[in-house]
């Protein structure tokens, strides 16, 4: 690929300035960024630099090669890492050695790879020697930074978890050979034979020397970290976060510093305030003459943070004063890593904290108290899914206490990811995968996690974990997932071969089977044999069961703040699915404004009412069905009373019977005779009409507003149990609001038949109860048809929902019911970037979704339109709907709060672009590339 002239491709940071900045992440990556950022902030970074993103994506194009002049200017810019720290690339008498990590724009924990000690070298490893006047520590880093060029540049990293690392193995060898036990132990004559051996592995099975020249292997890493955006599990990676595969990675190359000089030496990582609970507190670990890479792997157990005082009480006042810079400046919690050489301190990396959702709920509230940012920040802070966090279940208080009392507590840990999780125990990610997908839950336990187990950590409930402090693998994982994790259990031991799990306790061992039950406490870090029950989240015991009284809820009180500040930004109504009066309750509990769509036929399968309707399924006239449907009447109208009485004056959207009757039927031979019986029909009558019934694509059968024309006696039925209910509550004093709408039409007249029906029987029901209540005939809008010709349906229409899981199956031609092994492949395939059924596809359904709006609102102003299909509580979905101009979404009511905060984001966001429009001076020419600043 020819090199575009003018192109720049690295940029410098080190010692108070840097080129780049926090807003350059698409370009530098999150790493980058905040290097440059805190470079020019004057936090002390060790000097460096950071190829671009866009030197990856040339990478790519230019089929895995070196983008021409990308060399020249990784030299430049070594230079000037050179001059900045005095040392010299390559140099014996004072060797300068750099790490070289991977960095997309947003962080991607551990899924890429990083070489460490790069530089070093048969000469610069005696100049290592010399400056630190420490040998052992010199040929340590060496036959790491070996190693580690071995597993990541040259691939002989093993690919199968049963494999062993060859340097590994040369290195048990070694010990065992010499009769130590810890790596600390080996003498540096065993460390300069162990580099030795190591290069003689590589020369062995990759047939070549390793590169001696400095250059060589700086030019080759970065190479191999370009390569690693390819990876699987950076392929897996961003399929489960929504990553796209053409952003690439930058690359940053920055001076070494070293945690593991001595005891005056360390290093750390840290959050500005707790990730898992939202506290402001430093809360962080750091290891005592350690590398970084030894805090990441959990491979030792940690000193917290607040024990740095005692120990380097001047080091401690820094990083707090690092901490609370970072904070003030980003003004977001901030997760820094750290090192410590010889008494200095260096701040390796800050990125925004990752937290669990009641962290950010109280981080986002808290800061806005703390004057850090406006509410209107604290509202976009928290990511709508992560609410789930806060509505999760917790155990069952006291059936937990009653396992502890019997002596099932098997172990305490550190508890990384809250919530409670319940189980059956599996040691392989590859079983959590296969394990979920026949229905079961697990719980991943294991001596650690690494990047690789990333789809089994997915299929799991929850992890446990011995080994690692609560920024290992597991916890971040656990805490970005939202999953309930235990980590650093010690008296844990695995034998992958036996698959089973030792504890070691009191009593002596316990051995816990694959597949046995375990409950894993993430909020209280404790592991419990067997099932446990699980009970609501606080904000639900305030809102829900009322058994928390809310001055006893700190997290239910901080969560109605932020979601009291949401709600005086939103346009958007948020309604609910509800068919139920208890779940109409915890609809408004949750905020509702109104029901967007009541399932009729949801409540069929209610006490008493299944009877009925199957005797009016299988009449074989008007008159019997009439008659069946006499004694539904009832039992419909006192539901439809019951969902009045609990939405008071709000309104309530009761959809009209939608699916085919055959799901109404018994396929059991036992049913069908009981029908029989009932019915007073023989077994072979009731099965013939069953098979009469059947139909080879129901979801495109007579269903939806297709029955109450084949059998209008049914929409009579309905609209009357709806009116004499409304009646009904109205006389008790309540303004019930009924909005009666009709489903999958697809022509006008489909809706003028059902909708005069409605108004006829309305008429009658007033006319006999002496009583009128305001109601509404509307339709729903999901068949392509109905959206397109949705002018001439809104002369009849008074309102529009738009029913999106229809509109989605038949816009895509894909049946919602048989899509799951086609979506996979697609989503895998990246043919589809996301699942439509989950986020709207804004580009097809969404086109018909603006016409429908636009032609039905032109026939009547003002027209009232929401959203009731699945998408009404998907976030993205969510924002598309308020930019669209809809009035309301509709969703189930836990989805509710998650509703009611994407909805006020939607506004905030378009605020913000909005500004940033009106700030934009008009352009005449178009953008040039970015340039050279010299
Ligand atoms: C829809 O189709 O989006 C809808 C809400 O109706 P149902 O899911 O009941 O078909
Ligand atoms: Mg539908």
């Amino acid at each position: 690929m020819a090199k575009t002239k003018g192109v720049k491709r690295t940029y410098s940071f080190g010692s108070g300035r840097a080129e780049g900045n926090k807003d350059m992440k698409e370009l530098l990556g999150g790493k980058g960024a905040g290097l440059a950022e805190m470079s020019n902030n004057g936090i002390p970074v060790p000097a460096g630099f950071t190829i671009t993103t866009e030197a990856c994506t040339e990478f790519y194009a230019a089929g895995k090669r070196m983008p021409r002049g990308l060399e020249q200017e990784m030299h430049d810019a070594l230079s000037r890492v050179e001059s900045l720290t005095g040392k010299g690339f390559g140099d014996a008498g004072n060797p300068l050695l750099v790490s070289v990590r991977s960095g997309a724009r947003v962080s991607m924990p551990g899924m890429m790879d990083t070489v460490l000690n790069l530089g070093l070298n048969d000469r610069t490893v005696e100049g290592l020697a010399r400056r630190s006047g420490n040998d052992r520590f010199a040929w340590d880093s060496y036959r790491r930074f070996c190693a580690m060029f071995g597993d990541v540049v040259l691939g002989m990293k093993p690919e199968r978890k049963e494999d062993r690392d060859p340097f590994e193995e040369l290195l048990e060898a070694k010990k065992k050979t010499l009769g130590v036990k810890v790596d600390s132990e080996l003498s540096v004559k065993a460390l300069r034979e162990l580099v030795a051996e190591f290069k003689a592995e590589i020369r062995a099975r990759r047939k070549l020397e390793f590169p001696d020249d400095p250059f060589e292997q700086l030019r080759m890493a970065v190479s191999a970290v370009f390569r690693s955006w390819d990876n699987d599990r950076a392929d897996a990676y961003r399929k489960l976060n929504g990553i796209p595969s053409d952003w690439g990675t930058a690359v940053t190359i920055q001076s070494m510093v070293f945690g593991n000089l001595g005891e005056d030496s360390g290093t750390g990582v840290a959050f500005t305030r707790n990730a898992a609970t939202g506290e402001n507190e430093f809360y962080g670990e750091f290891l005592v003459n350690a590398q970084g890479e030894d805090v990441v792997a959990g491979t030792r157990t940690p000193q917290k943070i607040g024990e740095m005082e005692a120990r380097w009480p001047e080091m401690a006042r820094q990083l707090e004063e690092v901490r609370t810079r970072l904070e003030r400046h980003y003004r977001d919690m901030q997760d820094i890593e750290f090192t410590i050489e010889r008494g200095r301190l260096y701040v390796l990396q800050t990125r925004t904290g990752k937290r669990t959702g009641l962290a950010a709920v109280r981080i986002a509230v808290e800061m806005a108290d703390e004057k850090i940012i406006s509410r209107e920040e604290a509202v976009l802070r928290v990511e709508p899914e992560s609410l789930n966090h806060v509505l999760r279940p917790i155990f069952d208080i006291a059936a937990k206490e009653a396992a502890i009392r019997a002596g099932r507590l098997l172990a305490r840990g550190l508890p990384a990811g809250p919530g409670a999780a319940c189980g059956r125990v599996v040691l392989f990610a590859e079983d959590a995968v296969a394990w979920k997908a026949r229905g079961e839950t697990v719980i991943l336990a294991r001596h650690e996690t690494s990047p690789e187990d990333i789809r089994g950590m997915d299929a799991a409930a929850g992890f446990l974990t011995a080994f690692g402090g609560m920024t290992s693998h597991a916890a971040l994982v656990a805490r970005q997932m939202g999953k309930v994790a235990v980590v650093g259990c010690p008296v844990l031991s695995f034998d992958y071969q036996a698959r089973t799990m030792t504890v070691a306790t009191d009593q002596g061992p316990r051995v816990v089977r694959e597949g046995d039950w375990i409950s894993v406490d993430g909020l209280l870090g404790e592991v419990i044999e067997g099932k446990i029950p699980t009970q609501s989240s606080e904000v639900v015991g305030v809102l829900i069961d009322k058994t928390v009284k809310p001055a006893a809820a700190a997290m239910y009180r901080l969560f109605t703040r932020l979601l009291g500040w949401a709600d005086g930004v939103r346009r958007l109504k948020v309604r609910a699915n509800a068919d139920q009066p208890d779940q109409a309750r915890t609809a408004i509990a949750f905020g509702a404004q109104g029901i967007g769509l009541c399932r009729t036929e949801h409540m069929f399968f209610g006490e008493g009412k299944i009877g009925p309707m199957r005797e009016m399924i299988v009449a074989e006239n008007e008159a019997e069905r009439r008659t069946a449907l006499a004694k539904l009447l009832p039992l419909q109208r006192e539901d439809f009373a019951g969902l009045f009485r609990a939405m008071g004056s709000r309104p309530v959207t009761i959809r009209t019977i939608d699916p085919p009757l055959h799901e109404f039927l018994p396929q059991d031979p036992a049913g069908q005779e009981e029908l029989a019986r009932a019915t007073g029909r023989t077994l072979a009558q009731v099965q013939a009409r069953i098979a009469e019934l059947v139909e080879s694509n129901p979801m495109l059968g007579n269903r939806g507003c297709r029955l109450g024309i084949s059998y209008p006696e049914i929409t009579e039925m309905q609209a009357r149990a709806i009116f004499e209910a409304a009646c009904e509550v109205a006389a008790e004093g309540v303004k019930p609001q009924p909005e009666v709408m009709i489903p999958l039409v697809g022509h006008w007249k489909e809706l003028a038949n059902q909708a005069k029906l409605v108004h006829e029987v309305a008429a009658r029901v007033f006319a006999e109860r002496k009583r009128k209540v305001k109601y509404s005939v509307g339709t729903m809008i999901e068949v392509p048809r109905g959206a397109l010709t949705a002018g001439e349906i809104a002369r009849t229409a008074e309102f529009f929902s738009f029913g999106t899981n229809d509109l989605t199956q038949t816009t895509f031609g894909i049946s919602r019911d048989d899509v799951g092994t086609v979506l996979n492949a697609y989503v895998q395939k990246e043919i589809y970037s996301v699942d439509p059924f989950v986020t709207i596809d804004r580009d097809g359904v969404g086109v018909l979704m603006k016409i429908a709006i636009a032609a039905g609102r032109a026939t009547r102003p003002g027209m009232k339109i929401g959203i009731c299909g699945e998408h009404g509580g998907d976030p993205n979905s969510v924002e598309f709907c308020d930019a669209l101009g809809l009035d309301y979404v509709s969703c189930s009511p836990y989805r509710l709060p998650i509703a009611r905060l994407a909805a006020a984001q939607a506004v905030l966001k378009r605020r913000i672009s909005e500004r940033a429009m009106a700030k934009k001076p008009a352009r005449k020419k178009p953008a040039k590339r970015r340039v050279v600043p010299r």
